[in-house]
């Protein structure tokens, strides 16, 4: 490889970055729409979104605008004080979802952290100091940090970080009866994904989720959503929830709400929200002024332009491809699944090779679960950009295929 403008961050990374990521050999320095560029110019169609982030593509001007505009203005006060983008965020959220208030945050990990909280505060105040116990699904991913590892049902976060915290049980995803087994009187609350994003794009049945609201009421606990990965239009919803008939009492949500600026929220009713008084949890950052520009924006976007209807028939232009993939593939691709611009492909040779092909093609893609490769691409892809992917992917899984 020759010197190249990249070869300087790749050294730096190395020699001063933590070594906790395993990251391609590629430098991204600019994004527009469906499009980034690498340090050396090179230009990339992005169907991944920075991880189901950037759902407005990269840079978009409204939200460029309302971030350059704050920043300007103010950029943090803490929550000391009333904070105008965030009343009118939390309101913009309330009006799109179940929810009767929100707690802001600046992850997905703490807005699960809150989520956890909140369901042992709402235990120890309504069901009895003992019901502080959540039930969490077998390949779920809820975070990183201590109390989100455990809550995670995957043993690869786990490794090396004994003791982990009391109180989870876990169940296989989309199985109703063992929720109804594992519920006792030391239950609080039922943790789960409408769509397992990390677990491998996995799509549970129809009623799976009208279930466990069933089950929760029965019991008296709390169903906790966490749409960090499935919301902000990701699955042609504004909320994945908003595909059954149900509503949750508790919702996480993160990665789109800033288009890549760091927010997190938890969303509740009155009922419960209630549990969280003056000081019983807080975050420095969590809504601060420019966090909630940046989120507000991406909010009335959305509402403005109508681009969480557009997710449904691009996804379904996507899903179409890729089913017609593994009819020409058949020994590369075995499965499709998805909903919305959340999709995946279960496939039948290493994920991680073609990947690594896209990659080299010009073609951002991501993996899940043990095999699963991931498509995630911004809400605003077109037509002709879907079928670019479409045609990417085949000259990929031709060549694997030899
Ligand atoms: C990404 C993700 C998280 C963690 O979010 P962070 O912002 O990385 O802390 C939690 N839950 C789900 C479903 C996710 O996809």
């Amino acid at each position: 490889m020759g010197i190249s403008a990249a070869n300087e961050i790749f050294d730096l990374t190395e020699a001063f970055v933590a070594p906790t990521y395993r990251r391609f050999p590629v430098a991204l320095v600019r994004g527009k729409g469906v499009k980034v560029w690498d340090a050396d110019g090179r230009e990339y169609l992005d169907a991944l979104a920075g991880i189901a982030v950037c759902n407005l593509g990269h840079c978009h001007p409204a939200v460029t605008a309302a971030i350059r505009e704050q920043a300007d203005r103010l950029v943090h006060v803490s929550n000391l004080y009333h904070i105008e983008p965030q009343a009118r965020l939390a309101e913009a959220l309330c009006r799109n979802s179940f929810a009767d208030k929100v707690f802001f945050c600046n992850s997905g990990a703490e807005a699960n952290e809150a989520a956890i909280k909140l369901a042992r505060r709402y235990g120890h105040e309504v069901l009895g100091d003992e019901a502080k116990r959540i039930i969490t699904m077998h390949q779920s991913f809820h975070g990183r940090t201590m109390a989100t590892i455990t809550a995670t049902g995957q043993q690869k976060v786990k490794v090396g970080y004994n003791p982990l915290l009391e109180g989870f049980d876990y169940v296989p995803f989309n199985d109703l009866k063992a929720v109804r087994e594992m519920v006792s009187a030391r239950t609080c609350a039922v943790l789960v994904e409408p769509i397992q994003g990390e677990g491998g794009i996995v799509v549970p049945d129809d009623g799976y989720l009208e279930g466990l609201r069933q089950i929760c009421d029965e019991k008296g606990i709390l169903l906790i959503l966490d749409e960090v990965q499935t919301g902000i239009g990701r699955t042609g919803r504004f909320f994945a929830y908003q595909h059954s008939s149900i509503e949750p009492d508790i919702l996480t949500s993160a990665k789109a709400l800033g288009n890549g600026f760091p927010i997190g929220a938890l969303l509740a009713t009155d009922r419960v929200i209630k549990y969280f008084g003056p000081g019983s949890h807080a975050s420095t950052f969590g809504g601060n002024p420019l966090a909630s520009a940046a989120a507000l924006a991406v909010v009335e976007t959305l509402e403005r332009e109508g681009i969480i209807a557009r997710a449904i028939g691009c996804g379904a232009r996507l899903y179409a491809g890729l089913d017609e993939l593994r009819r020409r593939f058949p020994a590369v691709v075995a499965e499709i699944r998805g909903r919305g611009l959340m999709v995946g492909a279960d496939l039948k040779v290493p994920v991680a090779g073609v990947v690594g092909a896209c990659l080299e093609r010009g073609l951002l893609v991501g993996s899940a679960g043990d095999n699963t490769l991931r498509l995630t691409p911004p809400l605003i892809i077109s037509e002709d950009e879907i079928t670019a992917v479409l045609s990417l992917l085949a000259e990929v899984f031709s060549d694997v295929e030899q």
